[in-house]
């Protein structure tokens, strides 16, 4: 078969479940480069501090970054893994704040915005640092599903309520290694 560089593969198995591509390459390429586009005219001369999300975003953080042209500071953040019990859904505390974020323009970098809660939460901790400003920056997000309203200033695309994996994206840990981003196909 011929190498990532050259072909998709149409259809991904990831553990027990089928992916069909959804997302290629180029059209993800595109929107990066759009959105860096934004930022680099929105925050020119702010310095800003990027706080790409692991591990989803690392993929993403890493192409968007290389199309960032202003100066500015990236550093990585995550969230803990164990799972809240509050009655407000899964809240997960965020981990690894390495900057002291205060009178710093924040953008968080985040692999994909589902129901929002993860992002509101996220919001919610950053601002008690006391940023100048915080902007969040999502590759996907799933316009059906949100739950809460969360401000998305940069996005690089809507996708339906279905579960994708790839592109920084995982399924139980695994899928996350590839270029194209593929919806799992229901059976
Ligand atoms: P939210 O709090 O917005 O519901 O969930 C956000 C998090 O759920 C994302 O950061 C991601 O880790 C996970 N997530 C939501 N939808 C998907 C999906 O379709 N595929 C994968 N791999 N993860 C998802
Ligand atoms: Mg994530």
């Amino acid at each position: 078969m011929g190498s990532k560089d050259c072909e998709s593969m149409e259809k991904l198995q990831v553990k027990d479940k089928t992916f069909a591509i959804s997302i290629r390459e180029a059209e993800i390429q595109k929107e990066v480069r759009r959105v860096a586009a934004e930022i680099n005219r929105d925050l020119a001369g702010k310095e800003p501090l990027f706080l790409p999300v692991l591990n989803g975003a690392f993929i993403f953080a890493a192409d968007l970054l290389r199309e960032v042209t202003i100066p500015c500071e990236v550093s990585f953040i995550k969230l803990a893994s164990y799972q809240g019990t509050q009655t407000t859904g899964a809240v997960r505390e965020v981990i690894g704040l390495a900057k002291d974020i205060t009178g710093r323009h924040v953008v968080i970098v985040e692999d994909i915005i589902d129901s929002g809660l993860t992002m509101a939460h996220m919001i919610e901790t950053l601002e008690a640092h006391n940023p100048a400003s915080i902007s969040v920056c999502s590759l996907l997000v799933k316009p059906d599903a949100l739950k809460v309203q969360v401000p998305i200033h940069y996005r690089c695309m809507n996708i339906p309520n279905d579960f994708i994996v790839g592109y920084g994206l995982d399924y139980d840990g695994f899928g996350r290694n590839t270029r194209d981003v593929y919806t799992l196909v229901k059976d």
